[in-house]
């Protein structure tokens, strides 16, 4: 019997597996596949605050982990759940294959990338179509060649400055005509000498499945409706994020979107359940706030058992 299984190792999850390991509560962190969360897939993060000159996203979530172990955390590694049964105490989960049961639980599940939802993104994923610049953009196929990006927020900007160092140019392409990245963000991209931005544009297809590997875009304007194409050896889809909580569908109260709604501090309608992170988050979503999350859930965990509240 655990005391507290976090579901989740991004900032949210490791920042509550270090508060809960330091009240003594040795918990026990599935991590999920994607091991240290979506920050593992960035390159340096510039705003997290005490790194005056940064710190590679990687290692900011590997400094976490090793952080909170210190303390007597427990990690599962590249652990999955593939069930929760939290109808009553104890609460119980299956992660692959084992049911293990706990008093109380804190789900931290991240986000994950939002996907265009046609036919050609799917056909040719891993063949050209990736998320994930820092971990696919230094591949020998995209070397020196023009390259898309999607989206007009911060990760579509991170990912397009990054490719800047491989790609010959990298096409900027955005449903409207004004980024909503953050302004420094978005002043370094458009002041880029190999970035170049398409604006008011959608992507309808991805060229070309017939051939099995990606040689375009075919683009739709979207005040003129005129569609045109691009060439280009890469897509790469930055347009936002989907809360990770299918698995508590039905269960734990969720907005329409399907992010998780706490109600004071990071409770949610079962008691003994918590959450933090971007799972819950739809506005701020920062690995700072994540972390603050995390912190907050660990703290109305250790009091929940303590039976103080
Ligand atoms: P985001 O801010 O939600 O931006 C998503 C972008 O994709 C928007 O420009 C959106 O267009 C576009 N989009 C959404 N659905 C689309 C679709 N179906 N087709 C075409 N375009 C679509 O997501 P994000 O950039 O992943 O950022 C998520 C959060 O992480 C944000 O809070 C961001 O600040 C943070 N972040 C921070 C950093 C950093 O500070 N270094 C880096 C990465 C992410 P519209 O603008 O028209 O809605």
């Amino acid at each position: 019997m655990e005391n507290v299984i976090i579901i989740g190792s991004g900032c949210a999850g490791l920042t509550a597996a270090l508060y809960t390991a330091r009240a003594n509560l040795n918990p026990l962190v599935i991590t999920g596949r994607m091991q240290g969360g979506l920050l593992t897939t960035t390159t340096i993060v510039e705003n997290y605050p005490g790194f005056i000159d940064g710190i590679d996203g990687f290692q900011l979530m590997t400094n976490m982990q090793q952080q909170a172990e210190r303390f007597g955390a427990r990690i599962r590694p590249l652990a999955t759940v593939e069930q929760v049964d939290l109808s009553h105490r104890p609460f119980s989960i299956t992660v692959d294959g084992d049911r293990i049961e706990s008093q109380t639980i804190i789900i931290a599940t991240g986000a994950g990338h939002r996907h265009l939802g046609i036919p050609s993104e799917h056909l040719l994923e891993n063949k050209g179509v990736t998320y994930c610049a820092t971990c696919d953009g230094a591949l020998p196929m995209f070397r020196n060649k023009p390259l898309v990006v999607i989206g007009g927020g911060d990760s579509a900007c991170e990912e397009a400055l990054y490719l800047t160092r491989f790609a010959s140019t990298v096409h900027l392409v955005h449903r409207r005509d004004s980024l909503r990245a953050s302004k420094i963000m978005a002043e370094r991209v458009l002041s880029h000498p190999k970035i170049k931005p398409s604006w008011n544009k959608t992507v309808t297809e991805i060229l070309d499945v017939s051939k099995d590997e990606v040689t375009g875009v075919r683009l739709a304007d979207t005040i003129t409706g005129e569609a045109s194409t691009l060439d280009c050896a890469g897509v790469f889809i930055a347009i936002g994020l989907v809360p990770n909580t299918s698995l508590f569908a039905g269960t734990i109260d969720m907005d329409e979107s399907g992010y998780i709604k706490p109600k004071d501090g990071s409770r949610t309608n079962v008691p003994g359940v918590f959450v933090a992170g971007d799972c819950a988050d739809k506005i701020y979503r920062q690995a700072i706030t994540a972390a603050g999350m995390g912190c907050m859930a660990a703290i109305d965990c250790e009091r929940f058992l303590m039976g103080s509240h």
